[in-house]
């Protein structure tokens, strides 16, 4: 198939790996950001044809696992509401809360739906003028378009029944907070391209300038990662700091342009807790209070929420690279995938269930 057979190309893969080993001389410390880069990595066993000298570590970009706890309890509380049909994508039913998850809610009646686009829940909201429709919009830069859409729709509509409970996060700024770490170990980063896809890469210049490490735009295919990979050894073994795009199949420096116009119509920054790491300022896209309408924050009052994260989880360090899944001393014990004690054991991005799910 086009742009997937020759990316998983085997023999491709492998003539990148002796270059990587090729030139590397001392040890480096990379950052994938993305969750979905990270399940790749573990897929194909990246990691294990890396020279020893590679060392991988997996970043925050889990969209799943960095909704904050006190967000979840918030989506939790709205969709026992009698009134609301919950809607969201298929990875959050099963993300704990302090107590329960949305699985746990529909189990007792709420009716919780799974939607493939925030405008599958539009369409839920019209055809059920009854109800309130609520869609959990979570997410990085890249579901952020579709997002917006779909409140501008529901605004163009007229509809009063519809909203969003908004958990948006942004890239550079989480960076910003690795970097910007005493405890920071990362030299490296392979950047998401598929959030630069739609943001381009001119949000990336300051970082480089203040921290001096250099960056590799990359995709999600093995012959992608390991085309980034080199592309940042390369850099780092040269004393060079760049960014170089390692995924111009899909990024351009400007990104998707009418896209973020659409996104600065509807969002906002904000400070943005991180799930496990704390509030990261501006990291956040929030609405803007013209659309305070389609706020479900603002619609629904389920009072105050007092939140309990499993005092076992480690997933906070894991996301900012400072620990590895086996390092966590619940992981495949008291957590599995069956029994996740946090997000990153849940998400189909998220690193504890990428080790799980390869054996690692
Ligand atoms: S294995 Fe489970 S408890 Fe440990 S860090 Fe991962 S999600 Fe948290």
């Amino acid at each position: 198939m086009k742009y997937l057979t020759e990316y998983r190309d085997a023999e491709l893969v492998a003539g990148v790996m002796r270059e990587i080993k090729r030139v590397t001389t001392r040890p480096w410390t990379l950052m994938e950001i993305c969750g979905g880069q990270t399940h790749s990595i573990v897929r194909y066993g990246l990691d294990q044809l890396l020279p020893p000298e590679i060392e991988l570590v997996h970043g925050p970009g889990c969209p799943v696992c960095v909704t904050p706890l006190e967000q979840i309890d918030r989506a939790l509380a709205i969709a026992a509401r009698p009134d609301v049909i919950f809607t969201s994508y298929g990875d959050m039913l099963r993300v704990p809360g302090s107590n329960r998850d949305l699985f746990s809610v529909r189990a007792s009646g709420g009716d919780v739906r799974v939607v493939y686009s925030p405008l599958d829940a539009l369409k839920l909201a019209q055809a059920n003028p009854e109800k309130q429709v609520v869609f959990f919009a979570i997410g990085f830069e890249t579901t952020a378009p579709a997002n917006v859409m779909a409140v501008m729709q529901a605004k163009n509509l007229g509809l009063t029944n519809f909203s969003v409970l908004v958990s948006h996060v942004r890239v550079p700024p989480a960076m910003r907070a690795i970097l910007g770490s005493p405890s920071n170990r990362v030299q490296g980063f392979l950047l998401a391209g598929h959030v630069c896809a739609v943001m381009g890469y001119h949000e990336y210049p300051p970082l480089l300038e203040t921290y001096r490490v250099p960056m590799a735009i990359t995709g999600f295919e093995p012959l992608d990662l390991a085309q980034g990979i080199l592309e940042t050894v390369r850099m780092l073994e040269a004393g060079q700091v760049e960014i170089k795009n390692a995924y111009a199949r899909a990024v351009t420096f400007d990104g998707n342009q009418p896209a973020q116009k659409m996104i600065q119509q509807v969002f906002m920054e904000c400070d943005r807790a991180w799930r496990g790491i704390g509030v990261i300022p501006a990291s956040g896209w929030c609405l803007r209070p013209e659309f305070d309408d389609f706020n479900a924050e603002k619609r629904f009052d389920v009072g105050e929420i007092l939140t309990q994260e499993s005092p076992l989880c480690i997933a906070g360090q894991i996301m900012q690279g400072l620990k590895k899944p086996h390092d966590c001393a619940a992981f495949g014990k008291q957590c599995t995938p069956e029994t996740p004690l946090g997000a990153t054991m849940v998400s189909s991005e998220g690193a504890c269930a990428a080790y799980y799910k390869y054996g690692r």
